[in-house]
């Protein structure tokens, strides 16, 4: 792969390789603005790879070193999201700035990456997630325009669709078995929702997440019965 060499200060020492994705949107207004704050000092942010609209990848960090992209996250049980993950910013504004669909040089740049990547290191289908589903709360990117499902029919990453799946939607401030049975799903998929029987509002926020990444026709925190029949297939998938 061509990569253009833009070192970034930014990192430090790994403790084991790399074994998650992480995929990113930049979120501001232009890919140079971007760029020049992943490699920024005072920062203290940076990443592996930065994704560039007309697909021109940039290196950063290199994949043996640990970049600052995830902050506070959760995946599969591992907290220390940036010690074992390598993480690629997309350029794109953003919720905030004028969110756009990804160009398609920049996807056939970000699928080509991945598969690179994958070349290098044992990363599952399972552990190629977005931001916001490691850290929900806070975080919303790459976003629900990211095309997951292409990724995946490139063969990296998890996708599934169900046929039309009816049932009782599930939604903030419920409680009971079914709520449960949701949290504990979540959790099993990879998510930090550790089952209660409340729908909280973290609740809430994992089920956006998992919206934008796997149901992204409908990113409201609701999780209707075909968020759930959805769940349901990608826990299948995962084994
Ligand atoms: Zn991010």
């Amino acid at each position: 792969m061509e990569f253009i060499e833009a070192p970034s200060p930014n990192f430090d020492a790994r403790t084991s390789p790399p074994d998650i994705l992480v995929l990113h949107y930049t979120g501001m207004r232009t890919g140079e603005e971007a760029l020049a704050r992943l490699r920024d000092p005072e920062a203290k942010v940076s990443s592996h790879y930065l994704v560039e609209e007309d697909g021109r990848i940039f290196r950063l960090v290199p994949e043996e070193r640990r970049a600052w992209h995830a902050g506070v996250s959760f995946w599969k049980g591992e907290r220390n999201i940036n010690g074992v993950s390598i993480g690629i910013e997309i350029v794109n504004p953003g919720h905030e700035f004028g969110y756009r669909p990804f160009p398609e040089a920049q996807v056939a740049a970000v699928i080509a990456l991945v598969g690179d990547i994958r070349t290098r290191w044992t990363i599952d289908d399972g552990r190629i997630v977005g931001h916001s589903d490691v850290a929900p709360d806070r975080k919303d990117d790459p976003g629900e325009l990211f095309p997951w499902k292409r990724l995946a029919e490139a063969g990296h990453g998890l996708w599934a669709e169900v046929p039309p799946a009816p049932g009782a939607p599930l939604g903030e401030g419920e409680e009971g078995a079914g709520v449960f049975a949701l949290q504990a799903g979540l959790t099993r998929l990879g998510y930090d929702s550790a089952p209660s029987g409340k729908y909280d509002a973290h609740t809430t926020a994992v089920v956006r997440a998992f919206q934008r990444h796997w149901r992204p026709d409908k990113v409201d925190g609701i999780a209707d019965g075909e968020t759930r029949a959805r769940l349901i297939a990608l826990l299948r998938l995962a084994g």
